[in-house]
């Protein structure tokens, strides 16, 4: 069931709004940014992300076919979010589920994670190795 999360940067100055569902798949990926970052991503449809503060402060953060846009706050470096332009299910907002304000640890160690294999383009696969992601 979906449900209304807030979210923030480390320092705070990029706040978020985001309808999630967290007994849904949440996502890990081996691809270059997702290693390096461990990002751990929970898939919003655009109209369930708000973003409250801090439009000024996100540097957005480019690379490879350039259609997903990955962000960070300029004070804090954290990635809160990005947007897939082009996904298999269209325009998609990626949260951090680290960022998440109101959730307690009991319930985020609760939530279903889906490994995929992102370097490789193979999305719907998990890699050979995963308990690093
Ligand atoms: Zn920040």
């Amino acid at each position: 069931m979906l449900k209304t999360y807030r979210g923030s940067c480390h320092c705070g100055a990029v706040r978020f709004e985001a309808d999630l569902d967290l007994a849904q798949p949440t996502y890990r990926c081996n691809c270059s940014i997702c290693r390096r970052t461990r990002f751990w991503a929970a898939v919003v449809r655009p109209d369930g992300f708000r973003l409250l503060a801090g439009e000024t402060e996100l540097t957005q953060y480019l690379f490879n076919t350039r259609k997903n846009h990955h962000y960070f706050c300029r004070r804090c470096g954290v990635r809160a979010f990005g947007v897939g332009n082009e996904t298999p299910v269209g325009r998609m907002y990626g949260v951090n589920l680290g960022c998440l304000d109101d959730v307690s640890d009991e319930e985020l160690a609760r939530v279903p994670v889906t490994f995929v294999d992102g370097r490789n383009d193979r999305w719907q696969s998990a890699p050979e190795f995963f308990g690093h992601l």
